[in-house]
């Protein structure tokens, strides 16, 4: 019989995770939010990261969770920030508002246009021109880390791979510190990505994101407009369970612990878990890969105040 060599997912380093939460619409996603916040936070992510909605029609929600995030747990924010509907100088005011905050970490992004992800790309004439110029924007007023998208499977609107990775180099020198990859599924397209990036001189670390299928359906939605391949596999493995939220979550957890495990394998250290707001299936996935409470949870009332009061009602439990 042949010997397995070991695992570097049984015995091997330590891993590091980050996690992605969007902003609130309403009291009850708020209460959602929260309750995840309050889940994860001992898991004492590398930073925690807040989205922007299209067209920055998020701004001030974005900006009121970061700084609840700042004021109210130990945990180092990170603030989406798009190039898109807004002038250079309503861009700096923002950035300006994060650095009043403490916030000390930008996600740039171009953003999609106002007309959808399909439509083309126009920048405001008065505002940052690409996402590079957005990361140099950035770094010029404070002392930011910066990270910005990348994309295994090329973005939906570039023509090549290679168009795309000059892209992300441009990005780089404008001062990027790290690129969070779209999801993915297939770690062929990732790992491939990764020794072509390394060819065209990129250093940076390219962290992969991850999401864990809460809904096949809405993730393949997602996964068409985002140009992330949904190989025939994953979908035959979520057939036939419409009606059977159950297995659902077992099936949803076993196809995100094979991936994430696949990866550390292979030897990646850093994950980006998009959260959806939901912590349940990615605190299991991190314990599965040793990622443990570094202090107690906070008590189950918790998030239920944090809604009532607009916010934490007291310090998350330090996550340094
Ligand atoms: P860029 O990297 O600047 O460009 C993406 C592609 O556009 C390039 O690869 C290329 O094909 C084309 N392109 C760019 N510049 C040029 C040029 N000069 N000439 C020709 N082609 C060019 N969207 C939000 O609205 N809010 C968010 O919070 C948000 N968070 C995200 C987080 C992550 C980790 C990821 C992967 C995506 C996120 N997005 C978010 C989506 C993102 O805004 C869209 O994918 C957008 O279409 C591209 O943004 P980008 O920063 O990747 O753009």
């Amino acid at each position: 019989m042949m010997h397995a060599p070991p695992r570097p997912s049984r015995s091997g380093p330590p891993v590091r995770v980050s996690f992605e939460f969007f902003p609130p619409k309403s009291e009850e996603m708020e209460k959602t939010l929260w309750e995840a916040v309050g889940r994860l936070a001992p898991l004492a992510p590398s930073f925690v990261s807040v989205t922007y909605g299209a067209g920055g029609s998020t701004r001030a929600r974005t900006h009121a969770t970061v700084a609840r995030i700042v004021e109210e747990t130990s945990l180092k924010p990170a603030a989406h920030l798009t190039c898109v509907g807004a002038d250079r100088a309503e861009i700096d005011d923002v950035i300006r508002a994060y650095g009043h905050a403490g916030v000390r970490h930008i996600v740039a992004l171009r953003g999609d246009p106002p007309a959808g992800a399909d439509a083309a790309y126009q920048p405001h004439p008065d505002g940052y021109r690409s996402t590079a110029a957005l990361v140099a924007g950035v770094k010029a007023l404070g002392e930011f880390q910066v990270s910005v998208a990348a994309y295994p499977e090329k973005h939906p609107q570039s023509p090549n791979l290679l168009h795309d990775i000059d892209i992300l180099k441009r990005k780089l020198d404008a001062g990027a510190d790290r690129a969070i990859t779209q999801f993915f599924f297939d770690n062929s397209a990732y790992l491939r990505f990764l020794d072509v990036v390394a060819a065209a001189g990129v250093t940076i670390p390219i962290v992969p994101g991850i999401v864990p299928v809460q809904n096949f359906k809405q993730t393949a939605g997602f996964a068409k407009r985002a140009g992330a391949s949904v190989p025939r596999w994953l979908a035959e493995r979520f057939e036939g369970l419409d009606d059977d939220a159950t297995t659902r979550r077992l099936v949803a957890a076993a196809v995100c612990a094979e991936q994430v495990l696949d990866l550390i394998d292979r030897g990646v250290r850093d994950f980006h878990f998009y959260t959806m707001n939901r912590a349940d299936l990615v605190f299991a996935i991190c314990h599965l890969i040793g990622v443990r409470p570094q202090s107690p949870a906070p008590p189950a009332s918790w998030a239920r105040e944090a809604s009532r009061q607009g916010g934490a009602p007291f310090p998350l439990p330090s996550t340094r």
